[in-house]
């Protein structure tokens, strides 16, 4: 009868097992990006809770095995679908030491390394990011919990303006919040709205046409007609869909000129501030009130991980801690919507420590080179058509080939993109960009070649005449 007990030496061979398997899967990182059969493998772990445990080396041994078959390489350099990025050695190797030591990152007396690691990584990100180094943050499990916290913070300044603490009295008696913003607002900020108590329906939409792209005059009129009542302006740096941005800066000026804050969802788009070559489609992020970005996108560190930053950190204190009298004051986890939480700062000081400033700059223009040249191979292609500007690591295109009417299109393109995540080869989703389907790849691996890229127009354009 297998009790962990009696087997605690075999915690370093089932270690061993995982290295070695680590040294395969990571030799063949260009392997397919889902394997024919992984349906199967994934259901073929199924049946009761069994009385008798196989024992660890059995049981890891069937996990390596069945799971691998089962699994998405979404962290190899072929797969664009969504926002992914993979995992930088260091970060990788950071991320197991993590689960080894199995630190509660909670505050300095549950990890002295976390706590002091989590710190040192928001400094650094910080940096990075060139946001203004009095301000502070927390390290979430993604943008979407970033952007509750910080919409957290968000509402929890809108109460005080109207001498209300929302974190103790709650919301009733004040009026809905006001929330304004374009049509590129991220579903996790409407999430985060809904999950804050606020309503999916409290965001006013300016939207100047049908991708969405802020109408500014809009923006203005509704701050205007609010008459001074503190309200909140959410900006994206870097939609999904195309990976445009708001025009931060003019929506930071509005903001401050009419009692709003200014919030600024960054998951992947903050990290055009790392290269020259696009650090000013993010001009007047530092003028914000909060920020939030992805470590699992384009830090390219393990999942999960994400950066909230706010200018007044004691706004996140304010909703997030939860005294009581087994707890010491000053603990990360009062700036976060957990209590007992994963020390992910391990991976974002390693891959930071041991790549640097021009390690991350490298990967990100990689990802920026790569758009450019899908844009531009697109742009010469005869059968494609780039739907919108490559300005970041998004390209937006469709598979247009001669003789096939416009109201076929989008058909064919859904097609061709079902018919792409089953062939395995790459991956690559589609979306709407103005009304009509499009495939839109995102650069964020940092391992991604060119020649990567070339197999997912190739991929496309293959399937693409078999169906059209
Ligand atoms: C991915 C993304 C999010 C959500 O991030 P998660 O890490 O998946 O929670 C929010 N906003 C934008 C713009 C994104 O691209």
């Amino acid at each position: 009868m297998p009790d962990p007990l009696d087997t605690v030496d075999d915690a370093v061979p089932a270690l061993e097992l995982v290295v070695e398997h680590a040294r395969r899967y990571l030799a063949d990182v260009r392997g397919p990006v889902r394997e024919q059969g992984a349906d199967d493998a994934a259901r073929s772990f199924t049946g009761s809770l069994p009385d008798e445990g196989s024992g660890t080396l059995a049981a890891v041994r069937q996990l390596l095995e069945q799971g691998t078959h089962a699994h998405i390489r979404s962290g190899g350099p072929r797969f664009f679908h969504w926002v992914i990025g993979g995992s930088t050695p260091a970060a990788l190797a950071a991320d197991w030491f993590a689960v080894l030591i199995d630190q509660n990152a909670g505050g300095w007396d549950m990890s002295p390394i976390g706590t002091q690691l989590e710190e040192l990584s928001l400094a650094w990100l910080q940096d990075l990011f060139g946001l203004p180094p009095e301000w502070d943050g927390v390290l979430t499990t993604g943008a979407t919990t970033a952007n509750f916290a910080a919409l957290a913070a968000a509402r929890q300044w809108w109460g005080e303006q109207q001498g209300i603490d929302v974190a103790t009295d709650g919301l009733a008696g004040l009026p809905e919040m006001p929330v304004l913003t374009s049509g590129f607002v991220h579903a996790s900020c409407l999430k985060a709205l809904a999950m804050l108590g606020l309503g999916r329906e409290c965001i006013t939409y300016s939207i100047a046409d049908e991708t969405g792209r802020l109408d500014l005059g809009g923006l203005e009129r509704g701050l205007k007609r609010l008459g001074g009542a503190p309200a909140v302006v959410i900006a994206t740096a870097g939609e999904v869909n195309a990976g445009q941005f708001d025009p931060i800066a003019d929506m930071g000026r509005l903001a401050r000129a009419h009692n709003a804050w200014l919030h600024v969802d960054g998951a992947f788009g903050l990290f055009a501030r790392i290269s020259p070559r696009t650090a000013r489609l993010t001009e007047g992020v530092e003028r914000a009130d909060s920020v939030v970005s992805d470590g699992h996108k384009w830090l390219n560190v393990p999942h999960d991980c994400g950066f909230a930053f706010v200018r007044d950190p004691m706004l996140l204190t304010k909703v997030f801690s939860a005294s009581a009298s087994y707890l010491a004051d000053e603990v990360y986890a009062f700036r976060a919507p957990d209590l007992s939480r994963r020390a992910r700062s391990l991976a974002v000081w390693a891959t930071l420590a041991a790549y640097g400033r021009k390690g991350h700059r490298a990967i990100v223009e990689r990802c920026l080179d790569n758009a450019a040249h899908v844009a531009r191979c697109v742009d010469e292609a005869d059968d494609l058509e780039l739907l919108a500007p490559a300005t970041l690591n998004v390209v937006c295109f469709r598979y247009r080939p001669a003789g096939v009417p416009e109201a076929q299109l989008d058909e064919l393109n859904l097609r061709i993109g079902r018919a792409v995540l089953r062939d395995g080869r790459v991956y690559v989703g589609t979306t709407r960009w103005a009304g009509a389907v499009a495939f839109r790849p995102a650069f964020v691996n940092w391992q991604t070649t060119p020649a990567d890229a070339d197999l997912m127009l190739e991929t496309i354009r293959e399937l693409g005449q078999t169906l059209a």
